[in-house]
């Protein structure tokens, strides 16, 4: 598949180091984003630059998303002038995480023009991106994944959850909730701590010996909140919608989330106080704010 045209569509925190990685395994690529200032670092190193989705489609048999939410994904596959009417595109690849209903409706509008449709969302943040170590969670039809199981491997480790358009959001969302309530609840349990006097530093380092450990004492408070920075490079926005639509696809299959509710509560709060695009480890602060606790004193 070396030096084949490759389409990438929204090339931020996660789809540019994505695109990246394409360009150094040797792919010739073409993307677009509706941001000029991300797509200059990728058409420096060689991409060409597309002045719309379908432009993209014209140009490569395989397309990549990244893109922030289900509408945007929706828009950019089958809107008016999206890749769907492309000349040239047979296989559109979603890494996006935008829920189930969406993945659906994307692959029965595509599948009309003989274009495979798989939803692969990834796992890892920003750091597994740029180092191709995301966990890539795909569904969609086996008959079509042989071109892009080479190019889903240059991100990271492959999973393939099922053949039904929705298998991989579904995992994906699943991943996303117990991520965001192990922060939400450790977030909760660390000012409780801090009002009592302990030492932030001490307490995660018992924890991530100890039963409480999670990616939020191992991976998240380390890197964003002990040294408050609020960087670790995923917004509460995101978040929120990640968990919003776990919530909505459980609520459909009629699974109640008493726990995950709790969390998408948390996340409203978090982005009413430091608003959508605040980094998610601010839930610590919007845990403070609740507790009335003041870590500066
Ligand atoms: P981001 O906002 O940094 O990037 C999205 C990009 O899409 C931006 O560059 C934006 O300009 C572009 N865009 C928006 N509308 C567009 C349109 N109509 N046409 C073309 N480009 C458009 O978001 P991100 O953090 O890279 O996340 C992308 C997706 O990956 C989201 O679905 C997110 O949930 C998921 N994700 C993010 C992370 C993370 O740690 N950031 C981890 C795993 C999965």
């Amino acid at each position: 598949m070396a030096n084949a045209t490759i389409g990438f569509v929204g090339l931020g925190t996660m789809g540019g180091p994505m695109a990246s990685r394409l360009i150094e395994a040797g792919h010739s690529l073409v993307v677009f984003d509706t941001r000029a200032d991300a797509m200059a670092p990728l058409a420096e190193r060689g991409a060409a630059k597309a002045d719309a989705p379908r432009e993209v489609a014209d140009a490569a048999e395989i397309v990549f998303v990244s893109l922030p939410a289900p509408g945007i994904v929706s828009e950019v596959a089958i809107g008016e002038r999206g890749l769907v009417h492309g000349a040239t595109i047979r296989t559109f690849v979603d890494l996006s995480t935008t829920g189930p209903k969406t993945a659906m409706l994307v692959a029965d509008r595509l599948a009309q023009n003989d274009i495979a449709a798989f939803d692969a969302p990834v796992s890892g943040g920003v750091t597994g991106a740029r180092k191709g170590s995301l966990t890539v969670m795909v569904s969609g039809p086996k008959a079509a994944f042989a071109p892009i199981e080479g190019l889903l491997t240059v991100f990271g480790r492959l999973f393939f959850i099922g053949e039904k358009a929705g298998m991989g959001q579904t995992m994906k969302l699943a991943n996303n909730l117990i991520a965001a309530t192990s922060l939400a609840v450790t977030c909760e349990a660390a000012v409780m701590a801090e009002k009592a006097g302990l030492d932030l530093k001490t307490m995660v380092e018992v924890l991530n010996v100890s039963s409480g450990r999670s990616s939020a004492s191992d991976d998240k408070f380390p890197r964003a909140i002990l040294p408050r920075t609020y960087d670790f490079g995923f917004t509460t926005g995101l978040s929120y919608k990640d968990v919003r639509l776990c919530l909505e696809e459980a609520e459909a299959l009629g699974v109640s989330m008493t726990v995950g509710s709790a969390t998408r509560q948390m996340l409203v709060m978090t982005a009413s106080l430091f608003g959508s695009d605040s980094d998610f480890t601010s839930m610590m602060k919007c845990a403070e704010h609740l507790a009335g606790f003041d870590p500066a004193g």
